[in-house]
């Protein structure tokens, strides 16, 4: 574009594409909440509600010293968590790699992996007392206690035979056996979302909900066990607050029936290339694993016009998932006149040759665009569960992740979209960061337990 009209006219297109009003997304609540009901009156919904047999918040004054193990992300971590009491906690921790061979390779050798690791922790930082363990493992799971649960399926790039249908749990106690390590006791299977609920909750008792804004997207929350209409088990017995119960959403499978997200082609792109297309497309449109990836569709698009980089497309951005999500968070940070830093990512690590400041332009525009939408979308499922919920007058929101840590601005997207949605009263929903939350959360459900 050579002219400031030519580029507002771009902008404008942009917009109308990415920008999801306010009508737009009180409507995607009505439907989101609507399915929020069917997920805990059926099973095999679109939206799974897994109950997570967690029925008791922790007061903050839990203290112990626990393990925590956390699957599910790009690494696995053990942590060897102290819970000191008045919401504080100290923790040593180590990550290891869990590489494609042993994601797709046999089960077995997979926990085997997860016990050695434990094992090393443990050489590192040794106790001789028995230890509790948390298992952190987010990965959808059928739960019949807290302390089990079957994998109904594997997602995020997993795909070990062996282990769907099987007792993680149960899979992981057997390793730890293996290696000699019997005063390991596997006592809470939990998701991430659930982990940083109640991490979250160890330090301010109003949190009822636990968010991932990650590599995935998904969410926890406190349920009353009267609206959990498929639930068949008996009401949780040992529980303070035994009418509640955590319901683990799996929200990143919103809209499978397709009624009300507003795609764009570059979406349906992402998904139809996607391992898994047609599933997880709130997740798709949220989280970090597709930002990235959906706005380097736009540019694709942009520049097979000619409007973008004088046409020109280099060999990397041209290879799928070469545009990471962090490039998105730095070029929100470029602030200066000339916008050189995004300048630079693009000519010297993109190989774009001549990137113009209206090339520039453009790019920060697509970046903010699909990084607010996800924003917005995070504030929208929010809002459905705190409506459905009841919990308008006061309620906090425990977040983990790189996207929430990292992006600029993402926590004040999320509530001036509270605000539109709700008004004078989105000001009774904190948000929290809990970093790591998962592997505390973990910790204090092996310890509730
Ligand atoms: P995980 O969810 O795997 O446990 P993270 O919470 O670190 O781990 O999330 C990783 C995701 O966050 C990746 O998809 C990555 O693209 C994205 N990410 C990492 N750093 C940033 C950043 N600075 N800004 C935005 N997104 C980021």
């Amino acid at each position: 574009p050579d002219s400031d009209e030519a580029l507002s006219e771009i902008f404008h297109e942009l917009d109308s594409k990415f920008i999801i009003h306010v009508d737009d997304l009180a409507r995607i609540v009505r439907v989101f909440v609507k399915e929020m009901k069917r997920g805990l009156n059926a099973e095999r919904q679109p939206l799974k509600m897994l109950p997570a047999f967690v029925s008791r918040l922790p007061t903050g004054s839990e203290c112990d010293q626990v393990l925590a193990i956390d699957v599910g992300g790009s690494n696995f971590r053990v942590c060897l968590i102290e819970l000191q009491g008045k919401g504080a906690a100290r923790s040593k921790q180590r990550k290891y790699v869990i590489s494609e061979e042993l994601k797709t390779g046999q089960g077995a050798v997979l926990f085997d992996f997860f016990a050695q690791c434990i094992a090393d922790f443990l050489k590192e930082y040794p106790t001789n007392k028995s230890l509790k363990l948390g298992f952190t493992f987010s990965f959808p799971c059928s739960q019949k206690s807290i302390s089990s649960g079957t994998l109904t399926n594997w997602t995020k790039g997993f795909s070990a035979p062996g282990v769907v249908d099987q007792d993680v749990s149960e899979l992981l106690q057997q390793a730890l056996a293996r290696k000699n390590l019997h005063s390991v006791h596997v006592t809470a299977l939990v998701n991430d979302t659930v982990g940083t609920l109640l991490s979250g909750a160890y330090v301010n008792e109003q949190t009822y909900i636990g968010i991932i804004l990650g590599t995935g997207s998904n969410a926890a929350y406190v349920e009353r066990m009267d609206r959990i209409g498929k639930w068949e088990g008996p009401a949780a017995q040992d529980s303070l607050t035994p009418e509640y119960m955590v319901i683990n959403m799996e929200w990143g499978n919103f809209d499978k029936e397709q009624e009300c997200l507003p795609l764009t082609s570059y979406d349906v792109q992402v998904d139809q290339a996607s391992m898994n297309p047609g599933n997880q497309l709130l997740e798709k449109l949220i989280s970090g694993m597709y930002l990235g990836e959906i706005a380097r569709y736009v540019m694709l698009d942009l520049i097979h016009r000619r409007l973008l980089f004088r046409g020109h497309l280099s060999p990397l951005l041209s290879k799928a998932y070469s545009f990471d999500t962090s490039n998105m968070s730095r070029f929100e940070r470029d602030h200066s006149q000339s916008l050189s830093d995004i300048k630079i990512v693009l000519e010297d690590i993109f190989k774009i040759p001549h990137v113009s400041v209206t090339d520039c332009r453009i790019v920060k525009r697509i970046c903010q665009l699909v990084g607010q939408r996800s924003a917005r979308l995070a504030a929208m499922g929010i809002v459905g569960i705190v409506t459905h919920t009841n919990r308008l007058d006061g309620c906090n929101v425990a977040i983990d992740g790189s996207l929430y840590e990292h992006y600029p601005h993402y926590g004040s997207h999320i509530k001036d979209a509270l605000l539109e949605l709700l008004g004078i009263a989105s000001e009774k929903i904190t948000l929290s960061l809990a970093r790591d939350g998962s592997g505390q959360g973990a910790a204090l459900a092996a310890v509730l337990a």
